[in-house]
């Protein structure tokens, strides 16, 4: 029988190890707060998508709505559930998602990204960009989520780079989720069609297709560069608030992983919930 010298059966047991830990890493279209509480196509998508993959040992979300100078990561053992957004009903802001934090895990990632430095926070909490999902993902509350702020002072292949520090955290069975839309533009939003199940503007369609074509072709530079994309970069992308966690997941993804798109679809036309997911 052929011995495998010992050096290389540890590379091999180590590489499945790692391997075993490896998470996949997500981008999200979140769309509506009303997603956080609704039981829709959306929603039900999280749900079964929170089964579907390994159980993480935490959570680190990068939301549309942590917009900051300088990058934080929360620190607090209890984070807060934060209803920032006006004019909805009742029971939206009734909702606790009172998932623990991990200050350790705050800790050792802040320690270990040189990209910039990151302050530990103690005030932020999990905002309606990561509740609304990860509340369907694990209804019991019980995994660890903390949340990476966005430099709002900062060039957009900026954020692409911090992404590819933080891919190291997939290892440690961290699921990284960037939570915006890739198509948003509230000010073109058509109010009366919000409830339609599937309605798009020609630019938002057009816009979603040369997104994914993007990624599908690996030409992450091209997305790093979004306003040179098409004429109607500037309308999907008014501001790049929800733009941005997209830039973070694109560079959490490892060679040869190979994206699965879902929730591939405009709402209110000038909205897309077109979600990826890789490894
Ligand atoms: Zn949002």
């Amino acid at each position: 029988m052929a011995t495998l010298p010992l050096t290389r059966f540890q590379r091999l047991t180590e590489h499945f190890q790692q391997n075993d830990n490896l998470m996949p890493t997500l981008f999200i279209g979140h769309g509506s707060p009303m997603n956080g509480i609704e039981d829709n196509d959306f929603s039900r998508s999280w749900a079964a998508l929170g089964k579907e993959i390994p159980q993480p040992n935490a959570v680190l979300c990068i939301s549309a709505h942590w917009l900051t100078k300088g990058t934080s990561i929360t620190a607090m053992p209890s984070p807060r559930t934060i209803h920032d957004f006006g004019g909805f009903p009742q029971a939206l802001f009734d909702v606790q998602y009172p998932a623990p934090g991990q200050p350790e895990l705050a800790r050792q990632t802040a320690e270990s990204i040189h990209h910039t430095p990151v302050q530990l926070d103690h005030e932020w909490g999990l905002d309606h960009g990561t509740w609304t999902v990860v509340r369907h993902m694990y209804p019991d509350a019980d995994i660890p989520v903390l949340q990476l702020s966005i430099d709002y002072h900062q060039p957009p292949e900026w954020h692409y780079q911090l992404g590819q520090e933080l891919a190291a955290l997939r290892r440690k069975g961290v699921l990284i989720i960037g939570s915006g839309n890739m198509v948003h533009n509230l000010g073109r939003v058509a109010w009366d069609k919000l409830n339609e199940p599937e309605y798009g503007f020609d630019w938002a369609l057009e816009m979603n297709t040369i997104f994914k074509d993007r990624i599908l072709q690996e030409d992450h530079q091209a997305l790093v560069r979004y306003p040179d994309l098409h004429k109607a970069a500037k309308l999907a992308i008014p501001t790049p608030d929800h733009y941005y966690p997209l830039l973070y997941a694109l560079g959490t993804r490892l060679q040869g992983e190979e994206p699965r798109f879902f929730n591939d679809r405009a709402v209110g036309g000038s909205l897309t919930m077109t979600s990826v997911q890789f490894g």
